[in-house]
Parts: C-alpha cells; sequence; structure tokens
C-alpha cells in the first residue's frame, strides 16, 4: 500500500509500506476518508532534524517513517485472533478513535485512552495513520459510523469536530448562552455548526474572508475580521457592554487565546483547544478580577467520538458543508500546500 509520510520543512512523500496484517486484538480497515486537521501542520512545518511528528507535538515517537493522518474513517476488511465478528464485523463502516492506551487503566476503560500513563500511540503521529490505503489498530479503537453520515464526515467527526463537541460539553453550552469562536478552521467552523443547533447565539471569528464566508453558511450569527477592529470590544458591543458568556479558542493564536479570555463576561467561561504556542495573560485583571474559568480541551474520548457522530446524525446537521477540498494520494503535496494557507475550510483524502 501507499501512505503519506511527512518529511518536515513542508516536504511529504508517497511511499510504499507493506499492507499490514492484523496481530491479536486488531483489525485493519481500508480506508475510505482520511482528514486533514489543525495539527498536521505543526508536523507538516516541522524542523527535518526535530524528530517528527510526534516531537512537534510534544507527543515523544522517536521520528522514522511515520505515515500521516488521525482522523481515519473506512470499512473493517481483517480481524487478528481474538476479534469476534460481533466486535468487529467484517464489512462495517466505522471510524477510528486515534489513540492507543494500556486498555486497562481508568482513563482506558472510560474511553480517553490518550490520558493513559502507560504510553500511548496516537495514530497518524506517532504510529501509522489514515493517509494510506489500509490501517491497523486494535478492535477496541473502532467507533461505528451511523449509517447517515458519509465517511468524509466520519474522518471529520475523528479529530476536528468531535474536538469540538467535546469542548463545548467541557464548557457546559447551552441555548442560553452567546459563544464567541476565535478561529474559524476545521476545529472553530464544527464549533460554530454544533453550537448553533444546540440553540446558543454563535459569533465567530477569523480573519480569512472564506472562513468568514463559511461560519456564516454553517449558523454564526455574526462574523467579525479580528484585524478590522479590536475583537474584545467589538464583542463587549455586541453583548451591552458585559462581554461573551462562553469563549472557545481554535487558532492557537497567542493574541487569539488573549482576547478569548478577556472577551468573557465575568462569571464566564474560556476555553483552548489549539496545540501548541503560547499565551501571555495578566492573571489579576484578566482571569481573579472577574471569576472567569480557564478549561485546557484535549479532543475526545471514544464514547463521546460516538455521541458525536450519532448527535449530527439525529439532526441531520450539514457537516458536508465544512468540507471544501476532497484529495486522492497522489494530491497530497498540493493539498497540504493549500491547508497550509489556512484560508479555506477542511480538506479530506478520499480512497
Ligand atoms: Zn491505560
Ligand atoms: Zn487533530
Amino acid at each position: 500500500m501507499r501512505g503519506v509520510v511527512f518529511l518536515g520543512e513542508r516536504e511529504l512523500e508517497l511511499r510504499e509500506f507493506p499492507d499490514p496484517a492484523p496481530g491479536p486484538g486488531e483489525v485493519v480497515i481500508e480506508m475510505k476518508a482520511s482528514g486533514m486537521c489543525g495539527s498536521d501542520l505543526h508536523a507538516y512545518r516541522a524542523p527535518r532534524s526535530g524528530g517528527g511528528a510526534g516531537a512537534a507535538l510534544g507527543l515523544g515517537g522517536a521520528g522514522g517513517a511515520v505515515i500521516a493522518g488521525h482522523e481515519p474513517c473506512g470499512v473493517i476488511v481483517a480481524r487478528g485472533a481474538g476479534v469476534s465478528e460481533a466486535e468487529a464485523p467484517l464489512g462495517a463502516r466505522v471510524m477510528n478513535h486515534h489513540y492507543k492506551g494500556c486498555g486497562l487503566c481508568a482513563h482506558c476503560r472510560v474511553g480517553w485512552s490518550q490520558l493513559c500513563r502507560g504510553g500511548i500511540t496516537v495514530y497518524g503521529v506517532t504510529g501509522h495513520g489514515g493517509h494510506a490505503n489500509y490501517l491497523k489498530a486494535p478492535a477496541r479503537t473502532m467507533v461505528p459510523l451511523p449509517d447517515a453520515l458519509s465517511f468524509e464526515e466520519g474522518a471529520a467527526i475523528s479529530c476536528g469536530t468531535g474536538t469540538a463537541y467535546a469542548a463545548l460539553h467541557r464548557m457546559n453550552l447551552s441555548g442560553e448562552h452567546t459563544l464567541a469562536v476565535f478561529g474559524q478552521g476545521p476545529v472553530g467552523l464544527s464549533a460554530t455548526l454544533l453550537a448553533a443547533a444546540m440553540g446558543a447565539r454563535v459569533i465567530a471569528l477569523d480573519i480569512g474572508p472564506e472562513r468568514r464566508a463559511l461560519a456564516t453558511s454553517l449558523g454564526a450569527e455574526t462574523v467579525l475580521d479580528p484585524r478590522a477592529a479590536d475583537p474584545v470590544e467589538a464583542l463587549r458591543e455586541l453583548t451591552h457592554g458585559e462581554g461573551v458568556d462562553l469563549a472557545l479558542d481554535c487558532s492557537a493564536a497567542p493574541e487569539a487565546r488573549a482576547a478569548a479570555v478577556k472577551s468573557v463576561r465575568t462569571w464566564g467561561t474560556a476555553c483552548f483547544v489549539g496545540e501548541g504556542g503560547e499565551v501571555k495573560l495578566e492573571v489579576s485583571p484578566d482571569l481573579l478580577r472577574r471569576q472567569v474559568t480557564l478549561i485546557g480541551s484535549w479532543t475526545f474520548s471514544s464514547v463521546g467520538q460516538m455521541a458525536c457522530a450519532n448527535y449530527i446524525a439525529a439532526r441531520g446537521l450539514p457537516l458536508a458543508k465544512l468540507i471544501t477540498e476532497r484529495w486522492t494520494l497522489d494530491q497530497a503535496a498540493e493539498a497540504y500546500r493549500l491547508f497550509d494557507r489556512q484560508a479555506s475550510g477542511k480538506g479530506v483524502f478520499t480512497l
């Protein structure tokens, strides 16, 4: 089979790998869609000598040729020893919860295997991921894809959209809230879509006109260009001087993170989901004096991934609108060159 490997410094390669065979407890899925996620850009842009994708995201790993893609979605085509037909029916449409933990600890048992202290594999980062014809992973990491959703939508849910869904739950979003979403990439656009569907008033911020237009089409009540006017002031003006109830930063830009915290009202909640980088806050005025809650939220559990997919399927939400580019593996270099500009929606490899 073939798979995409990031070489660093915005270079990648399509390489030949042996077709995977499932070991005990494992399955192989034939990939149908594999999404591109903002955190892939850390690995794509990393220095060549820097230890690969895992090092770029602070997840360990010695480098080496790892197939990229941590939003895998496909069909089960092979089962290893000890995996029953009920657990992994051949032909079943599945997403992959892209982490392997020990399977036994308290975090793993509730579906949060990425929090396992026993050492984790992150598919597409420290283990072979979805930008390939096949993916091998434990049967327990597979999450059923509802019939109503396409493989492309399943890929989106497997990181970006699932991350947005989990963050909204962490913030206890309700229909009474006004939410500001900083950054309208694949995660931010998903947050806009989901929060609007949950009844919230959504104000979406992005520097790119194409992304602002997408946000409007996905349900944002108002869109703002943070370069046109001070976003904190603009958000106060839209909320009778109070500030928003909730703010979610999906951009990972230091100035947007700070603005997200400053833009919430007294007793408000801000949440960061973007990987890497820094933020500068003045603790007393920005947090303490206004009783602000600040949450860091890392992706979602396998249970949360299933809940997100079922929610989107049951409501018939237009998640497909998020996907603005579809690529073949042969187009990977062009696909990441375009994604690197961070100006459009989500790109997905279809196989
Ligand atoms: Zn564990
Ligand atoms: Zn991701």
